[in-house]
């Protein structure tokens, strides 16, 4: 038998409680991979590097800076873009408008 823990101090659990990451585009560049050898050529990923570079030099899309930095060095790295990635990057483009 197990006696009951009265202690408080038992309790408490070390450090602070990560607050999870607001995951705007949750694993884009995670289920990318599955598509990279699907690849016909015309991913447009150039295009899609060349578009996520301007949005990067533009403080609107600060919020979203990481996300848009992790898809054009994954883009950049496998001279490759996926739709998941293309949407994702429409995405936060079109939730700035003003
Ligand atoms: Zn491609």
């Amino acid at each position: 038998m197990t006696e009951p823990v009265n202690d408080v101090s038992l309790l408490d659990v070390e450090g602070e409680p990560e607050e999870a990451p607001v995951a705007q585009v949750p694993d884009v560049n995670a289920a990318a991979g599955a598509s990279l050898g699907s690849c016909d050529g015309n991913c447009g990923w150039e295009e899609l590097h060349d578009r996520i570079e301007t949005m990067l030099a533009d403080e609107r899309y600060g919020f979203a800076e990481e996300t848009l930095q992790g898809i054009s060095d994954w883009v950049f790295e496998h001279e490759h873009a996926t739709d998941a990635q293309k949407q994702a990057v429409q995405n936060i483009a079109a939730s700035v408008y003003d």
